[in-house]
């Protein structure tokens, strides 16, 4: 059955830490929330949980390094829904913590990009038909990291660091080849979250990772596009 009337929402990576925490805020908006997950049971069992707690929640199948999972992801969300109002692009890897460009592997450079960059960039294509479709003008939030800011950039994780900074630069254009489509494309940079990818001495609970990007998901003005944010503030690149 297609969702009419609801904010609807798609959240990649929704299956554990900062995604699934996004899902949850926005459920409790009174967004439909679609969770996507790679991993079926992992999915399954995100979306049950909130649909046991009396929110709207459907999972969806989908691995963004794949481009036929992406477009079959998308099949599967216009069967059950009508129009998407927002679209957060959060499921990303980091596997170089602690590791030098001096002897970066080209293999895993590949993987970060494909996960990091390029998914993005693919969900977006796919998705935007439906965004399109939303009565109030559809909002794209890709979760970067302050570990992508140029300004700042020295030598930490330096595949995830230059794939962060790429999906600011994949932020920048489709914000400008949006630009007069009422769809906006935002960025930001969540902090040090405990997560799986943030670990147990971060500093921030993903309550507060999660807040800016509900934020620009529900409050934030629609006008706002092509800027990177944190804590709700416009931050440099
Ligand atoms: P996490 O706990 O490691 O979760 C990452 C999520 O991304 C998981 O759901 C994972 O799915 C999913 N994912 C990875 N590759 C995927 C793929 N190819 N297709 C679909 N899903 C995939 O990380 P997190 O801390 O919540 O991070 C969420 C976002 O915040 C990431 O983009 C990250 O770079 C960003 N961020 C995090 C921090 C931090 O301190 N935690 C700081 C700055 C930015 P599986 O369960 O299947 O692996």
């Amino acid at each position: 059955m297609k969702t009419h009337h609801h904010r609807t929402a798609f959240i990649t990576g929704a299956n554990r830490g900062i995604g699934k925490e996004i899902a949850l805020q926005l459920a409790q908006q009174g967004f439909a929330v679609f969770i996507g997950s790679r991993d079926i049971a992992k999915g399954r069992e995100a979306s049950e949980e909130l649909c046991q707690a009396g929110y709207e929640s459907t999972f969806i199948q989908i691995d963004v390094t794949d481009p036929v999972s992406v477009r079959t992801a998308c099949g599967t969300f216009s069967q059950k829904a009508d129009h998407l109002d927002v679209l957060v692009n959060n499921a990303g890897i980091l596997e170089d913590h602690g590791e030098t460009i001096l002897k970066l592997n080209a293999e895993m450079l590949d993987r970060t990009f494909k996960a990091n960059v390029t998914g993005p960039i693919l969900v977006i294509q796919d998705f935007l038909e439906h965004l399109r479709k939303s009565p109030d003008g559809g909002r794209i939030i890709n979760v970067s990291s302050g570990a992508g800011i140029i300004k700042d950039m020295s030598t930490y994780a330096p595949a995830y660091s230059i794939s962060k900074a790429a999906l600011n630069a994949v932020t920048k254009q489709f914000a400008g080849a949006l630009k007069g489509d009422r769809i906006a494309v935002n960025c930001v940079d969540p902090g040090w979250v405990r997560t799986d990818m943030g670990g147990p001495s971060a500093s921030r609970p993903v309550e507060k990772g999660a807040e800016t990007i509900v934020w620009l998901a529900t409050e934030a003005p629609q006008s706002e596009t092509g800027k990177f944010w944190h804590d709700k503030q416009e931050v440099d690149w």
